[in-house]
C-alpha cells in the first residue's frame, strides 16, 4: 500500500513543483488520489470485515458463525478480488504517469508545459481508475453492510456512514458519465490522430472475424487461461469499436449508449491486463526469493 502513496505524492510533488495549477492536470492527479485513498480505506475495511476485529465489538456482535457462512465468504473474496483489480490499474497507470514524467527534463524551460502535456496523455487511464475505483468502492461497501445485516443499516455502525459516503464518488471529480464519454472519446481522437495504432488493430480483428474461425493460439505458463482470456477481451473491445465506428461514423460521438458501453469494455480490458501483469510479477518476486 504505501509505495502508490509515496509514487503518487511524489509524482503530485512533481506537478506542484513546476508552480502549475492547470485544472486538467488536477483533476487527473486528484481522481489517481480519490481511489487510491478509497483502496485503502475499503481495502483496511474489508480486512476487518475478514477478521472480524472491529466488527465484534459491542453488544451487537458479528458472530464468528456468520463469517462462516458461505455467502458471506463469497462476499469477502469478491471484495479482495475486486480490490486487488482496482490496485493493479493503479499501481500500473501511477507508475506509468511517473516513468513519463521522469523522462523530462526538469531544466528545460518548457519544463511546466511538457509536465502539463504528459499527464493529460493519460487522461483515458485515469477516467477509468476513477470510474472503475469509484463502482467498486460502492459496491464494497453495500456488501460489507449486508453482511452486517440490520445493524449495518443504523447510525450507531460506521458502515453506514461508508455506505453514504460512498456514493458521492460516482459524482465529483467529473460524473462518471462524463468520465465514460472521456474515455470513448479520446481513444477514438487518438486512433484518428493516428497517434494510436487502434485503426489497423480493429481492420486486422475485423478481417480475421470475415476469414472465420481460426486455430487458438496456444499460452504456456501459470496464467496460460487469463493470457488467451485477456487476448479475446482485446479482440472483442476492438471488433465492437470497429462495428461501433462503422455504422455510426461521425454520428458515433452522439451515441452516448455505445460510448458508455465501450468505455466499460475498454475498463475491463484495462483492468485484466493489470492484474494478469501485476500477478505474472508477484508470482515472479515469490520465486526469486
Ligand atoms: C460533496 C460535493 C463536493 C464537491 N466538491 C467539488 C469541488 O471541490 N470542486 C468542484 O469544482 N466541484 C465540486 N463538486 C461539484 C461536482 O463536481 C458536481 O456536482 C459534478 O460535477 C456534477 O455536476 P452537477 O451537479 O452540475 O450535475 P449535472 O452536470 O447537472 O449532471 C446531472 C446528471 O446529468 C449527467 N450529465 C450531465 N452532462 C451530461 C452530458 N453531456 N452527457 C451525459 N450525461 C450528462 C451527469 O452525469 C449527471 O448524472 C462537489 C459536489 C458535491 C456534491
Amino acid at each position: 500500500m504505501p509505495t502508490y502513496s509515496r509514487r503518487l505524492q511524489g509524482a503530485g510533488g512533481e506537478f506542484a513543483r513546476a508552480g502549475r495549477q492547470g485544472a486538467s492536470d488536477c483533476l487527473q492527479y486528484s481522481q489517481c488520489g480519490q481511489v487510491q485513498a478509497g483502496v485503502q480505506r475499503h481495502w483496511r475495511g474489508a480486512q476487518l470485515t475478514a477478521r472480524c476485529h472491529s466488527l465484534c465489538q459491542g453488544p451487537h456482535r458479528l458472530r464468528e458463525a456468520d463469517i462462516l457462512f458461505g455467502l458471506v465468504q463469497e462476499k469477502i473474496a469478491q471484495t479482495a478480488a475486486e480490490i486487488y483489480a482496482t490496485e493493479a490499474v493503479l499501481y500500473r497507470v501511477v507508475g506509468a504517469i511517473d516513468a513519463a514524467l521522469a523522462e523530462l527534463d526538469k531544466n528545460s524551460p518548457t519544463f511546466t508545459q511538457d509536465v502539463q502535456r504528459r499527464i493529460e496523455e493519460f487522461a483515458v487511464e485515469c477516467s477509468i481508475l476513477k470510474v472503475f475505483g469509484s463502482e467498486m468502492v460502492e459496491r464494497v461497501v453495500d456488501r460489507t453492510l449486508q453482511i452486517h445485516g440490520g445493524y449495518g443499516y443504523v447510525e450507531e455502525y460506521p458502515v453506514e456512514r461508508s455506505y453514504r459516503d460512498a456514493r458521492i464518488n460516482k459524482i465529483f471529480e467529473g460524473t462518471n458519465e462524463i468520465n465514460r464519454l472521456i474515455t470513448t472519446g479520446w481513444m477514438l481522437k487518438r486512433a484518428l490522430q493516428g497517434t494510436l495504432p487502434l485503426l489497423p488493430a480493429i481492420k486486422k480483428v475485423m478481417d480475421e472475424v470475415m476469414a472465420g474461425p481460426a486455430a487458438r493460439i496456444p499460452y504456456e505458463g501459470p496464467l496460460a487461461e487469463e493470457h488467451a482470456l485477456l487476448a479475446s477481451a482485446k479482440k472483442i473491445s476492438l471488433f465492437c469499436s470497429g462495428v461501433a465506428s462503422q455504422k455510426f461514423g461521425n454520428e458515433f460521438a452522439e451515441q452516448q449508449e455505445v460510448m458508455g458501453a465501450l468505455a466499460d469494455i475498454l475498463s475491463e480490458v484495462l483492468a485484466l491486463e493489470s492484474i494478469v501483469l501485476r500477478t505474472e510479477k508477484m508470482n515472479k518476486s515469490t520465486r526469486s526469493r
